[in-house]
């Protein structure tokens, strides 16, 4: 699947230039340059309170049972005093921290030395070195694809550990869960903090660099596009995917080891959890080289919401369903749990085949089959910074027919699929499910304004064809 890759980048290239001054505001595309205040606003509370939430939720499980509810009702009746939860909060310990920097010394080996071997031998796969989208300076990166060797090589020493050599128990994650917050937390705000100086002082692409002149907004959502540390060493790239999502199916291996040392028995509804998110995470690290071209990698410019959103809330708080169970451990009857089974892989199935059907019309620049017939679209152009000229297709067939985002909507059955299988007991792992609402909901927003500011007229077309967003005929 590489060379008609290498195809599509070369044919998005054919343009043709036009002069420098006769740049459009099309070419202001990519996050947002002016910072209006409920941005701000925004942006100052998720910096104040986002640690806090994270914290709320891990501490609610340890000391309340995952009740969301009472440690705030034992505050207001004055039962317990915000100084009393402090100290029974578990501090950092030398052993947290060396499990960390092991860990993430382990997958820094892994991402920058060991190149990728899986695309030699598992058909289908597209591994090795790959190119990302143009970015709006006009850059295309490559970049090493060697997500799944090292989930792979990770979880095949886990095992090996957990079944033959004993040199750790399964069970350290969880064991260990809230000193390692305090080791994830200061390299989430360190990475930000270096990612923001390096911005200003040495970027690894001064033209896509973009400066608000707003201090928050840059810390935030970041100055530079793709910070790199040498030629491979690349940020976004190695947060999004490693620590935060390797780590997602140990830390839920981890939970189920617990229910087993505190039960005897691993519930269905975790094996139900561990089997759903563990496809995700595969599916994610097989299509390591598809998620290059989405929003994560080709718009958002690396600061604290991607630094430290994937060092500390990915992997917290969207393990919350397997915590859950460590403390709950849930049964389901048989008929509910082939329901969530059902509905977490019809979820699952609807989110691969859109991204596919998008990546498969761009790959072959719309000479392919979709749902057995040569696609619509509509053609549409963009200009980047040095005023180049591009051309590119929004295809109007598949799913993408259906809705403009039909992908999050899979993603979102899914997502309601883990909060499922915890039961109704408490509200605590619902909270991925509003998390997610929300999160794609703006997402398709963020999204819009951006296509409108790149496409212009063009996407306009497009969607007055497609006039609806996540559900056809709803939103
Ligand atoms: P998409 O993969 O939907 O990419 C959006 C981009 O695709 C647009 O910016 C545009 O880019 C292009 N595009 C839009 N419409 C069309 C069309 N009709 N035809 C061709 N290209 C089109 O979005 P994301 O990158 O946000 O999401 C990727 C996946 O990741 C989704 O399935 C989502 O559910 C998932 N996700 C999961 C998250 C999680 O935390 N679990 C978080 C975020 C996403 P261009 O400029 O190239 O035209």
């Amino acid at each position: 699947m590489a060379a008609p890759q290498e195809k599509r980048s070369s044919e998005e290239r054919k343009h043709r230039g036009i002069p420098n001054g006769a740049q459009t505001s099309q070419g202001q595309w990519g996050r947002a340059w002016e910072v209006d205040w409920f941005s701000l606003a925004s942006i100052i509370f998720l910096l104040m309170f986002a640690p806090l939430i994270v914290y709320y939720f891990v501490m609610s499980c340890d000391q309340y049972q995952c009740s969301l509810v009472r440690p705030l009702v034992d505050l207001l009746l004055g039962n317990a005093r915000l100084s009393d939860i402090w100290d029974k909060t578990p501090p950092l310990t030398y052993k947290a921290a060396g499990i960390y920097v092991l860990w993430v010394t382990f997958q820094v080996i892994l991402y920058a030395f060991v190149p990728d071997f899986c695309h030699k031998f598992l058909p289908g796969y597209v591994g090795g070195v790959q190119e990302g989208a143009v970015t709006p300076a006009g850059v295309v990166n490559k970049y090493e694809i060697n997500g799944l060797q090292a989930w792979i090589i990770t979880h095949v020493l886990w095992f090996a550990n957990a079944y033959y050599f004993h040199w750790f128990s399964p069970t350290i994650i969880f064991d260990n869960w809230i000193p390692l917050l305090w080791c994830a937390n200061i390299l989430g705000y360190v990475v930000s903090t270096f990612a923001m100086i390096k911005g200003y002082f040495f970027p690894t692409n001064a033209k896509d660099c973009k400066f608000t002149g707003n201090f928050f907004y840059d810390y935030m959502m970041g100055i530079e596009f793709n910070p790199r540390i040498g030629k491979w060493f690349d940020f976004k790239l190695f947060f999004n995917g490693r620590p935060g999502i390797v780590a997602w199916t140990l830390i839920n291996l981890s939970y189920a080891a617990k229910q087993q040392e505190l039960y005897g028995q691993v519930t269905n509804s975790m094996i139900l959890v561990n089997v759903l998110q563990g496809i995700y995470v595969l599916d994610f690290f097989w299509n390591e080289a598809w998620y290059l071209k989405t929003i994560d990698i080709c718009h958002d410019h690396f600061g604290w919401y991607l630094g430290w959103g994937d060092c500390v809330w990915l992997p917290y708080l969207y393990t919350l369903q397997g915590l859950y169970l460590v403390y709950h451990p849930v049964q389901l009857g048989t008929a509910n749990a082939m329901g969530i089974l059902i509905l977490g892989l019809v979820g699952y199935y609807i989110f691969r085949a859109t991204n596919h059907q998008k990546d498969l019309f761009r790959r072959t620049n719309g000479n392919c089959k979709i749902w057995g017939k040569k696609p619509g679209y509509i053609e549409c152009s963009y200009v980047s910074v040095d005023g180049t000229k591009y051309y590119s297709k929004l295809m109007t067939s598949g799913f993408w027919g259906w809705a403009r985002h039909f992908n999050y909507t899979g993603d979102l059955m899914g997502s309601l699929a883990y909060c499922l299988a915890c039961g109704f007991a408490h509200l605590l792992p619902y909270f991925y499910i509003v998390y997610m609402g929300i999160l794609l909901t703006h997402r398709c927003l963020r999204d819009e304004h951006r296509c409108f500011s790149k496409y212009g007229k063009d996407w306009k077309r497009y969607t007055a064809q497609v006039p609806y967003r996540l559900l056809p005929g709803v939103f």
